[in-house]
């Protein structure tokens, strides 16, 4: 028998469609993926979920999740998956543990990665200095001096977060101006030890075994001068994780995936939610709020399904 209701990915999307699902009584199957819980897993204080007036630990947070979505019924299995068939239903779900299923409903939550620069010193120095994850790496970093690179609201929380440890944080930045939130810009520019290097991109990562400085050029100047560091935090943003739907699914300008605002894709049956097709709010909330609409469709899709 096929699973009713198949959702790939365990953030605050995918749990929240597993909720959703389990209490509709549609048994979700729930495939993990490599980063169980998500991004979320990745952050320290969750200030703005809605309901935690003192905030709550992001791991915490998708614990509750994921408790809540097994109270109601959620199998869950600890892979991930490497291909996906939806030329015909049932739907054909491989993972890389070797297991093949079969479902009625997709529900795609396979969120999104850190981007990285893309110079080869980023790759030689990976986890040698270099990082996408302040909170992961940040006490590595007590103090010394560190460097963080983008200019959105990831970029000023890191280097908030960072200036617990390290004695200067310097935020490199390609503009003049900022796309981060005003409260996060104010926050960044209030601390003593943050200091900012504007219309700067990073051209090298040097060092023996370990990050010792970035070059750095000025766009406006031309010059390169070279910053030292023990750290480097790359913060520029995300990529929505959609590799293993190869050229099945129809994606937006951005790479996300294509819904049409009811978190239906091209796909009769297949819905995405989440950071995966989210590429303007990327909340952990309004991830929450899409894998419920996608559970509900689906619910709904399988109520037609019925009829015939
Ligand atoms: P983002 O808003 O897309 O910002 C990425 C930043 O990196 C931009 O400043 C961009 O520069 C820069 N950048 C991109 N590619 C670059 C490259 N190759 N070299 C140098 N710089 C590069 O991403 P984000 O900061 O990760 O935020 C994503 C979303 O999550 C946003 O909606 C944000 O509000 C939200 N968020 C919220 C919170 C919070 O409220 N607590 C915390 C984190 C994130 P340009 O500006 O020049 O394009």
């Amino acid at each position: 028998m096929p699973h009713k209701v198949l959702i790939i990915g365990s953030g605050c999307s995918g749990y929240t469609a597993a909720i959703y699902t389990g209490r509709a009584n549609l048994s979700p199957f729930l495939i993990s993926g490599s980063e169980i819980g998500g991004q979320l897993m990745l952050t320290s204080d969750v200030e703005n979920f809605p309901g935690f007036p003192k905030g709550i630990m992001g791991p915490d947070l998708m614990d509750n999740l994921k408790a809540q979505a097994e109270r109601f019924g959620t199998t869950m299995l600890i892979d991930y998956v490497e291909s996906v068939d939806f030329s015909k239903s049932p739907y054909v779900v491989k993972t890389a543990g070797g297991k093949t299923e079969e479902a009625l409903t997709v529900i795609i939550s396979t969120g999104a990665t850190a981007k990285w620069i893309g110079i080869p010193s980023e790759k030689k120095f990976f986890g040698k200095g270099v990082s996408a994850c302040a909170v992961c790496d940040g006490a590595f970093y007590k103090g010394k001096e560190v460097a963080v690179v983008g200019g959105g609201d990831t970029a000023m929380e890191e280097s908030n977060f960072l200036t617990k440890f390290a004695s200067k944080v310097t935020l490199i930045h390609r503009r003049s101006e900022f796309r981060a939130s005003k409260i996060m810009q104010d926050r960044a520019k209030a601390n003593p030890k943050i200091h900012f290097m504007l219309d700067s991109v990073p051209e090298e990562v040097v060092g023996a075994e370990t990050v010792e400085g970035v070059k750095i050029r000025n766009v406006k100047t031309n010059q390169v001068s070279t910053l030292p560091c023990a750290g480097f935090f790359v913060a520029i943003g995300h990529q929505p994780n959609t590799k293993i739907f190869g050229n099945q699914i129809k994606l937006d300008a951005n790479g996300y995936i294509a819904t049409d605002g009811r978190t239906r894709t091209n796909i009769p049956g297949v819905f995405a939610c989440g950071d995966v097709m989210d590429s303007m709010y990327r909340q952990a909330i309004t991830a929450a709020g899409t894998g419920c609409m996608a559970a509900l469709e689906a619910e709904r899709y399988l109520e037609t399904l019925d009829h015939h």
